[in-house]
C-alpha cells in the first residue's frame, strides 16, 4: 500500500532487521545499512580452526508456542523450521561436597534446593511462588505505550497484574541484598550466575520464570544462524542490505530527517529514518552531539543507578568430549590475576549439544568473566600489551579448567578472547556494554517514544528502549517502530 514510501534503516543487527521485516510487512520499502560485513550485530557467532564459536544466545525468551514473544518470533522466520534445545539445567555450582543445580522443571528445582538448604525453606518457598507469579506475565510486544488508549493499558495492567504487585515488592532490593536473606552459599552464587547482583530482585525471577516454563531455550544452529534466518526473511519480502556500508551521519534539512550519508561517501534519501544501532553512535556520530536526549544522558551520568554489561569471552578448544558434564556451570578456583586482581571463581559453558560447533570427538568450552571496560580500554592503547595480556589469561584460565576436570589435562586450547573493546570495535557498544541499562533498585523506567526531539520522521529502535535489553526487547522495539511509522503515516 505504502511501497513508495522507502525507510532507511542505520543497524543490521536484530532490531533492525526485525524492523525492516514488519516495515516490508507493512507494504514499505525497506534498506538496510549495516557497517559490518554480516548482519546480527552482537549476536553473531564466528569460526577458529576448525570449531564455531557461538558468541551469544544462551537463552532466548519466547521459545514456548503460544506465548506473545513466541508470535513475534514466529512473524519474523526467527526459528523456522528449527529444533529448540531446553538445557536440562540453567546453570550448576560445583561445590566440595554438594554441587547444586538451577533444574529447568520447576519441582525438581524446589525439591533439589530444598534438599540442599533445608534451613532455607521459608525463602525457598517464596523464591518459587515469586517465580510462579512471572510465568505468566506478557509483555505487550504488538504496542507501545505512547500508542495505546486508556482501555489498553488498563487491560495490560489487569492481565500482570499479579506480576507488578510483586515487582514492586522486589523493585527496590538489590539481588546482592536479597542473596543474603539465604544461609547457603551455593544458591547465593548461583543467583549471581542468572543475573547481575546490582539488579533488582524481580529480574532474578523474570529469568528464572521464563526458564523454567520452557520459554527460554535455545535454537538450534546458535546465535548467527538465529540472525541468518532474520536475514533471510527480510531479503526474502523484497528488503535490501547493504553491508560494509556504515551511516556516518544523519541529513536534516528544516528540522526532518531526509537521508543518510554513508561512509563510501555516498547519500541515501528516504522518507523515514530508523536508527537500529547504539544510541550513543546516533547522538555522538550520526547527530554530531547537536541533539541531547534527557532520558539517556540521565543515565550514561549515572552508572551505579543504570548499570552496564560486558565481559571476556574467552573460547577454548578441548581434545575430548564433555557432553557428560553440566553445559553451564561455576566453580571456585585458586585464583588467577584478571583487571590487577585475584579471582576466585570461574564460569563455564560448552557446546556439545552443537555437535557442528566442534570436530567430531572434541568440544567447545567457553569461560565467561565480568569486564571492566575502562581497564580493557587502556589496556587496549598498547596492542602488543593488549595482546600478550589476554594470551597469559587464556593460559591460565586453560590450567584452571585442567586442574578442575581431569578429563581436560593436557587437551586445552585457547583458541578466541572477546573482551569489551571488541564489543565497541564491533557494534559501536556503548561502553562495550551489549546489553541495555540494567533495572536497579535506582533506577526509573525509561519512557521514552524512539524519537529525538526537534527532528521529524526520525525513530530510534534497538533493545536500548528497552532495558535491561536482549533479543526480545530489540525484536519488540523493531516491532514498535514500524507502528509509530505507520500510525504517523495513516
Ligand atoms: C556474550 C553475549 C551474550 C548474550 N546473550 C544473550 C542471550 O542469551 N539472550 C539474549 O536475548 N540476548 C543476549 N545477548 C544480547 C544480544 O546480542 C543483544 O540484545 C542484541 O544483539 C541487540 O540487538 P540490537 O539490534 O538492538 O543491537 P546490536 O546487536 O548492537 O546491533 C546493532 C547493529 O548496528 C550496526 N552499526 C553500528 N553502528 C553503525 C553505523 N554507524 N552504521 C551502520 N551500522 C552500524 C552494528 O554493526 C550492529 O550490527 C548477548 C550478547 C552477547 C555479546
Amino acid at each position: 500500500m505504502h511501497s513508495e514510501k522507502k525507510i532507511l534503516i542505520a543497524g543490521g543487527g536484530p532490531g533492525g532487521m526485525v524492523a525492516g521485516i514488519y516495515a516490508l510487512k507493512a507494504g514499505l520499502s525497506a534498506v538496510i545499512f549495516e557497517k559490518n560485513p554480516v548482519s546480527g550485530g552482537e549476536c553473531t557467532g564466528w569460526n577458529r580452526n576448525g570449531y564455531h564459536i557461538d558468541g551469544c544466545i544462551h537463552w532466548l525468551v519466547g521459545t514456548k508456542e503460544g506465548r506473545a514473544m513466541n508470535r513475534i518470533w514466529k512473524e519474523t522466520g526467527a526459528l523456522d523450521g528449527v529444533e529448540i534445545y531446553q538445557p536440562e539445567s540453567f546453570t550448576a555450582v560445583l561445590g566440595e561436597k554438594t554441587d547444586l543445580r538451577i533444574w529447568r522443571d520447576p519441582d525438581r528445582l524446589k525439591k533439589h534446593l530444598l534438599e540442599v538448604s533445608p534451613q532455607d525453606e521459608a525463602e525457598i518457598e517464596e523464591l518459587t511462588d515469586s517465580v510462579k507469579a512471572f510465568r505468566s506475565f506478557e509483555p505487550s510486544v504488538d504496542k507501545p505505550a505512547d500508542l495505546m488508549n486508556i482501555f489498553e493499558k488498563f487491560k495490560f495492567l489487569f492481565k500482570n497484574r499479579k506480576v507488578i504487585g510483586k515487582m514492586s515488592k522486589y523493585s527496590r532490593l538489590p539481588v546482592s541484598e536479597y542473596k543474603k536473606r539465604f544461609t547457603n552459599k551455593l544458591i547465593s552464587t548461583a543467583f549471581d550466575q542468572i543475573v547481575p547482583e546490582k539488579y533488582s530482585t524481580y529480574s532474578l525471577f523474570f529469568t528464572l520464570a521464563a526458564f523454567t516454563s520452557n520459554n527460554a531455550g535455545i535454537p538450534s544452529g546458535g546465535s548467527r544462524a538465529f540472525t541468518q534466518r532474520l536475514e533471510d526473511k527480510f531479503v526474502g519480502l523484497g528488503g535490501e542490505i547493504r553491508f560494509n556500508n556504515a551511516v556516518e551521519e544523519i541529513i536534516i534539512e528544516n528540522g526532518i530527517a531526509t537521508g543518510l550519508r554513508l561512509s563510501d561517501g555516498s547519500v541515501e534519501t528516504g522518507d523515514f529514518i530508523v536508527t537500529a544501532c547504539d544510541p550513543a553512535v546516533v547522538f555522538n556520530r550520526l547527530l554530531k552531539g547537536n541533539f541531547v536526549d534527557d532520558e539517556f544522558q540521565k543515565r550514561y551520568e549515572n552508572s551505579k543507578a543504570y548499570p552496564l554489561q560486558s565481559c571476556v569471552y574467552a573460547s577454548f578448544a578441548v581434545d575430548a568430549d564433555l557432553s557428560s558434564l553440566p553445559g553451564n556451570c561455576i566453580f571456585a578456583i585458586d585464583g588467577i590475576e584478571f583487571e590487577g586482581r585475584k579471582i576466585n571463581k570461574l564460569s563455564v559453558k560448552h557446546f556439545c549439544h552443537e555437535p557442528s560447533f566442534s570436530p567430531a570427538g572434541r568440544s567447545l568450552m567457553v569461560a565467561y568473566l565480568d569486564a571492566d571496560y575502562d581497564w580493557w580500554k587502556s589496556l587496549n592503547s598498547d596492542k602488543e600489551l593488549y595482546k600478550k595480556e589476554k594470551s597469559r589469561l587464556a593460559k591460565d584460565i586453560a590450567g584452571q579448567l585442567e586442574q578442575r576436570f581431569p578429563i581436560l589435562a593436557g587437551k586445552t586450547e585457547p583458541l578466541d578472547m572477546a573482551t569489551p573493546v571488541t564489543y565497541e570495535r564491533w557494534c559501536g557498544a556503548y561502553r562495550g556494554s551489549w546489553l541495555a541499562f540494567g533495572n536497579t533498585p535506582y533506577s526509573e523506567p525509561l519512557r521514552h517514544n524512539g524519537r529525538v526531539n526537534g527532528i521529524e520522521r526520525l525513530y530510534m529502535t534497538g533493545q536500548w528502549f528497552m532495558p535491561p535489553g536482549g533479543l526480545p526487547a530489540a525484536a519488540i522495539t523493531g516491532k514498535w517502530t514500524i507502528k509509530r511509522i505507520m500510525k504517523d503515516l495513516s
